[in-house]
């Protein structure tokens, strides 16, 4: 499959990722169809989908006549089965479980082309844990987005062992095609790349609190005049979720028994509901 050869993605899971990976290709020019196995969120990602492009026009950075192309160009599937059929790409972005996401790509297979190219949009589970649903897993890799996929330009292309070169290039190609900047991740490693870093910058800087070092706005002061951050590590993490970060710390102790640098701090903040932003109060207050 060659980038000039694309005619129609499908995307499959509408929830926070999906709906804006599929709007933002559509935006782009390419034929897309978003499903999800959720038949009440379709009329929820019409509305979103409505709010989001009227906003674009009044923000000045899509025309009308962009919008109306756009709308041309996404639809919202009424079954997994209409997005897939004759699709020449297929994300997958539903619930981060191994076996749900199995049972997808082994039902998936029944429904594409040998030929059409298979992403997983998974932070922590590679395409080589799916090569035996589908035939022909040369077509398969991870095409990691990040949220929000309208505006972060990163997508990681993670070539698994059984992952083809021209399926990478193919992936690279797509993502440029729709705006974004792609990096080529060579392995399988746990968190790609992106998540690595931020999760070793988040590693040191808890490991500083700890330590009584310096307090939380201290570092983001370093962070941020001393490095250049556009946003010191804890105000990322208040952004992005303290929640989130307690369960990838949470995760690797479940997983190992190894307790990472911030791993009781966490704790104590995940059980006092201090989340960061989105529950007012994290390591910053939000009022
Ligand atoms: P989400 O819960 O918002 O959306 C998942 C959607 O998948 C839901 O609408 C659900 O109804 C649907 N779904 C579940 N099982 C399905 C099935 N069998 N068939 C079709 N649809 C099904 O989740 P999300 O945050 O959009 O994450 C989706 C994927 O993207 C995960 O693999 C996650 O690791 C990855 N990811 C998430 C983020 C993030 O910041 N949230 C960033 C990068 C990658």
């Amino acid at each position: 499959m060659k980038i000039n050869d694309l005619k129609k993605v499908a995307v499959i899971g509408g929830g926070l990722m999906g709906r804006q990976i599929a709007l933002n290709t559509a935006i782009y020019g390419v034929d897309t169809y978003v499903a999800d196995a959720n038949p009440e969120i379709l009329p929820v990602i019409k509305e979103w989908e409505e709010t989001y492009l009227e906003g674009r026009i009044n923000k000045g950075k899509l025309t009308a006549e962009q919008v109306a192309t756009t709308k041309q160009h996404f639809h919202i599937a009424n079954s997994i089965e209409e997005a897939v059929t004759d699709a020449d790409l297929v994300i997958e972005a539903i619930i981060e479980n191994k076996e749900i996401k199995q049972e997808f790509f082994t039902n998936l297979n029944k429904l594409v082309r040998k030929d059409t190219i298979i992403a997983t949009n998974s932070s922590f589970l590679y395409s080589s844990m799916f090569e035996d649903c589908v035939d022909n897993p040369t077509r398969l890799a991870n095409l990691h987005f990040f949220n929000p996929a309208l505006v972060m330009k990163l997508t990681e292309v993670v070539q698994g062992p059984q992952t083809s070169d021209e399926t990478v290039q193919f992936l690279l190609d797509f993502s440029r095609k729709t705006g974004k900047d792609p990096v080529w991740v060579k392995k399988e490693i746990e968190g790609f790349i992106a998540n690595r870093i931020l999760r070793a910058v988040a590693n040191e800087a808890l490991y500083l609190v700890e330590e009584g070092v310096a307090t939380p706005e201290e570092i983001d002061i370093a962070a941020e005049k001393g490095l250049n951050y556009p946003m010191g590590p804890f105000k990322l993490m208040d952004l992005t979720g303290v929640d989130l970060s307690y369960f990838n710390l949470k995760r690797v102790y479940d997983e190992t028994g190894e307790k990472r640098a911030g791993f009781d701090l966490l704790k104590k903040k995940y059980e006092a509901n201090e989340w960061g932003r989105k529950t007012g109060k994290g390591w910053y207050e939000y009022p």
